[in-house]
């Protein structure tokens, strides 16, 4: 068996070419579940060859615009190709509180568009599914299907309340998405062992100087610094980590080449992927598993 990491958006709220709102896909068999729908996300889920109706869920890692954009677009498309794919309301996995909040709203700004085609030819409005889970500070199970299970476990994204990493365990290995955090122990914790680490990733440290006095010295301290990224991952002994939401977006080679020296000098030696829109790793179940 084989899962796959895929990365639906690698960029942050100022757009940068190339680069969609952030989201990562995890696919394992039949399931496929998404996590955050940013900018773009329904494009980019076309473009990794993942239909609507294929996804089984997805998770909501805190409500931050970049993070949720695209999510009313998901649920919208879904409802539309219904005509098509038989599939049903997608679940919306979220804290209960700030997120669960949005979803149920977002489809409000809709309703006459919804009401046209209802009229017209979709046969019923669309379901909302919102799971709720309470604020989990211990790692706890969120999700669990056939294949899979997602556990959630709060992380440090002050000011931003209610903020989530999950980890999703598959047949093939331990995938963990932080979300938006700063460098934590709960995410150390969360990824200790982990196969693949999707995390943020910010260059503060070596943008100290610069930006000191800017409104981005604030919104850097609540991202994750890349070079204490890097101590955290040798630390956890993460097998593969993956770089996304990156901070400032890299547009060339060299600048994606910055944020892999932050992290070998924050010791962290392992493989090491900074992410583009698209980038997939795969996981392979042990020779031998069933
Ligand atoms: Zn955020
Ligand atoms: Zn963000």
């Amino acid at each position: 068996m084989t899962t796959t990491v895929t990365l639906t958006g690698t960029g942050v709220p100022h757009p940068s070419p190339g680069r969609a709102g952030p989201g990562t896909l995890v696919r394992c068999g039949d399931s496929a579940l998404q996590f955050d729908a940013g900018r773009g996300t329904v494009l980019r889920l076309a473009e990794a060859g993942c239909a609507l109706h294929e996804l089984r869920a997805v998770f909501l890692t805190h409500v931050h615009s970049d993070h949720v954009l695209d999510l009313a677009d998901v649920v919208m498309t879904r409802w539309l190709q219904g005509t098509l794919h038989a599939s049903g309301p997608l679940p919306i996995v979220a804290v209960d509180g700030l997120a669960t909040t949005f979803a149920a709203r977002m489809l409000d700004a809709y309703v006459d568009d919804i009401e046209v085609r209802v009229a017209h030819v979709q046969p019923a409005p669309p379901q909302l599914d919102v799971r709720p889970f309470a604020l989990p500070t211990e790692p706890t199970v969120v999700w669990r299907d056939d294949q899979i299970t997602v556990d959630a476990v709060a992380v440090h994204h002050e000011p931003v309340r209610e903020a989530v990493a999950y980890r999703v365990t598959t047949p093939d290995g331990v995938v963990v998405v932080s979300g938006d955090t700063r460098v934590c122990d709960e995410v150390a914790d969360f990824a200790r062992g982990a196969d693949v680490l999707v995390h943020e990733a910010c260059r503060a440290s070596a943008l100290h100087d610069l930006v000191r006095g800017t409104a981005f010295e604030h919104i850097f301290e609540y991202h994750a610094d890349t070079v204490a990224l890097g101590a955290l991952a040798a630390r956890a002994e993460v097998g593969h980590l993956v770089l996304t939401h990156l901070i400032p977006p890299p547009t060339t080679a060299e600048a994606e080449a910055e944020f892999a020296a932050d992290l070998r000098r924050g010791g962290y030696s392992g493989p090491l992927t900074v992410g583009r829109d698209l980038t997939s790793v795969e996981l392979h179940a042990p020779r031998g598993a069933p």
